[in-house]
């Protein structure tokens, strides 16, 4: 059964403590500070409390670490340090577009390597920690600690190597798609697609608003227009639209047909982006009709979408770290 969620008034910071993973790496400038924090680890430089939990309560406590608390990822050929697909690089915390692949290179130094950023959106500050000089590099949007850049390594035309953790990415292949899926109240729904495997992004939001300024309770309250949606970005390698909207059906099986049925904000209903997933959406949509008659899901194209203000995203992942 879904129930309506109010919102905290203030929304407290709750750091998870976790532990740092330390490297043997001898050979890239990442490793020096990680060697000194071997002998002090309450010299762990730390952020907690400066990031808003609207960007870090849907983290795991490695991520969390790394963005957060400045860790840094152990050297890898994994992660995405070797991956040279085509695609983009989001801030794993706020979703901010960082890097495209026409910049990633090798540089074989254990982490990602990029040659330029998206203009605008990494900021650099001084690092003096550890007694080195370094320039630390921050999501702008954010503020989630992405690594460290260097000048004239002479590896590129730029000269210039972002170094950066595999936990503060999230890669989005070309392919990816978005779809929008209403079902209740959003922030149910954004923690049902949260955990499902092959979703890159989730974010709450309002389709068909009337204007860009919205008042949830007023949509809520049935005073202004809008469905309350998530937009869902996902890889297609990893779920198909298919398994998606199987995984939506399943969701709305649960939910209060009385709730999704007096509340027209709360109307269930999925958005699709291409006329291919009209078409796959439609067909799946009247075979679930033929066996759940009562079925009030709608589709079709998305024509109108606003973002919710921060407040009202991650909202179900926000509170379960509260209650910790
Ligand atoms: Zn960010």
């Amino acid at each position: 059964m879904l129930n309506t969620i109010r919102l905290p008034k203030q929304c407290t910071y709750i750091a998870l403590s976790v532990m740092m993973v330390f490297s043997a790496c001898k050979s890239e400038a990442q490793r020096s500070p990680q060697s000194k924090q071997d002998s002090s680890h309450n010299s762990k430089k730390t952020m907690e409390g400066t990031m808003r939990p609207e960007f870090t309560a849907h983290l795991t406590p490695k991520e969390y670490d790394v963005l957060v608390n400045k860790a840094t990822d152990p050297p890898s050929e994994g992660g995405y340090t070797n991956l040279f697909d085509e695609g983009e690089y989001h801030c794993r915390a706020c979703g901010a577009l960082l890097y495209k692949s026409d910049s990633k290179f090798k540089a074989h130094c254990g982490w990602a390597a990029f040659d330029t950023e998206v203009k605008g959106a990494v900021k650099r500050i001084a690092d003096n920690s550890y007694g080195m000089v370094r320039t630390e590099i921050l999501c702008t949007n954010c503020g989630g600690h992405l690594g460290h850049v260097f000048e004239g390594e002479g590896y590129t035309a730029t000269n210039t190597r972002h170094c950066v953790n595999t936990s503060s990415l999230v890669f989005h292949p070309k392919n990816k798609q978005t779809i929008y899926v209403g079902l209740g109240q959003f922030y149910n729904t954004q923690a049902i697609f949260q955990k499902v495997n092959g979703v890159l992004y989730t974010e709450t939001g309002v389709a068909g608003a009337e204007n860009s300024s919205l008042n949830i309770a007023e949509l809520e309250a049935g005073k202004a227009k809008g469905i309350e949606v998530v937009k869902v970005e996902f890889d297609p390698t990893k779920i198909s639209l298919e398994k998606l909207i199987a995984e939506y059906f399943n969701a709305y099986s649960s939910v209060s047909s009385s709730l999704t049925q007096s509340i027209p904000a709360f109307a269930p209903i999925i958005l699709t982006t291409t006329p291919e997933q009209s078409v796959t959406v439609s067909k799946l949509l009247e075979e679930y009709k033929r066996t759940n008659a009562t079925s009030t899901i709608a589709t079709s194209m998305l024509s109108n979408y606003t973002k919710a203000e921060l407040e009202h995203q991650n909202v179900v992942r926000k509170q379960s770290a509260l209650r910790k």
